[in-house]
């Protein structure tokens, strides 16, 4: 990829978010949305380069929503890397980034959310509330904003996928919701901006999920079909990673989330754990 593409527009209101995307449909582009919180890496640029395959403008936000962190979650530590961020989106001919305030997307009197159900519930949904409160909302915000005809989400953060796509059928909004698979480091670890958190050791221990994962996959395709042996093997990994913390450890229903006895269909195996004080999460789909 050529290093002499030009910058991306990056914009920091609504009002010039509107004007910018607005000129680009006026020339009958389609137009991709790729949320993000910033500190990117090659499962962003990921999602990136599929909306530059569909479509003809390519929209990054780049904003680390204060809403979807819990009072005693990560906010003021999370990486916040803008001019990285621009030199990468460069290189990937992203179109607009549109890096709002805090003020510009929350001003004094606001206090209007969008709380989904059912899928919002289980697993994250018992470990951050609120969590998905504050990501509905803000993606919610962002579509309106930017009207895009198709938005891309990673499959690492797969029950967020589920909510979004939940509140996208209930509230009629007009836009393809398209996810891409989990990007891995070659050692098997997701890619994550808290990735960034972990010491040398850490980073180490961290491979314990990727791995548990992979354990399961293996269980499934010697035969085994009970749900709780996969998840007890899958813990027995992860503990050997001590001092890990297990938020939980879960086998589900890919479409409701819901626990499952045996396995005989897809089935989500889905994973939070705390290696020292980042918490990781990661999943994969088991097909039996
Ligand atoms: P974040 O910046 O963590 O909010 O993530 C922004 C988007 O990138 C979300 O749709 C994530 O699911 C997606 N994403 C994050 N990590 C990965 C990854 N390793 N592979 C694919 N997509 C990812």
């Amino acid at each position: 990829m050529s290093d002499a593409a030009s910058a991306p527009v990056l914009v920091h209101t609504l009002a010039d978010l509107r004007e910018a995307v607005a000129a680009a449909r006026h020339y009958g582009a389609r137009i991709g949305l790729v949320p993000t919180m910033g500190a990117l890496h090659e499962g962003h640029l990921s999602l990136v380069r599929a909306s530059r395959r569909n479509c003809g403008f390519t929209v990054v936000s780049v904003y680390v929503n204060p809403s979807q962190f819990g009072p005693r979650e990560d906010l003021a530590a999370y990486p916040r890397t803008l001019p990285a961020d621009m030199d990468l989106l460069r290189r990937e001919r992203a179109d607009l980034v549109f890096a709002p305030s805090d003020a510009e997307m929350y001003p004094a009197g606001y206090a209007t959310w969008v709380n989904v159900e059912s899928e919002a519930q289980p697993l994250e949904g018992v470990c951050r509330p609120g969590h998905f409160r504050g990501v509905a909302t803000i993606v919610l915000k962002l579509f309106n904003a930017v009207q895009p005809d198709v938005a891309y989400f990673g499959q690492k953060d797969y029950q967020q996928t589920l909510v979004i796509r939940r509140m996208v059928s209930d509230l009629h909004v007009p836009v393809e919701v398209v996810v891409c698979p989990t990007v891995r480091e070659p050692d098997g670890l997701a890619m994550s901006s808290r990735n960034a958190y972990l010491s040398p050791a850490e980073r180490q221990r961290a491979l314990a999920l990727s791995r548990s994962l992979e354990h399961a996959r293996q269980l499934l395709a010697s035969g085994v079909r009970d749900a709780e042996t996969v998840a007890r093997e899958m813990k027995t990994i992860i503990d050997q990673a001590e001092p890990a913390s297990i938020d939980y450890i879960a086998l589900v229903d890919p479409r409701t989330l819901q626990p499952v006895a045996q396995i005989h269909d897809p089935t989500l195996a889905a994973l939070a754990v705390r290696i020292g004080t980042t918490r990781l999460i990661d999943n994969a789909i088991l097909r039996p």
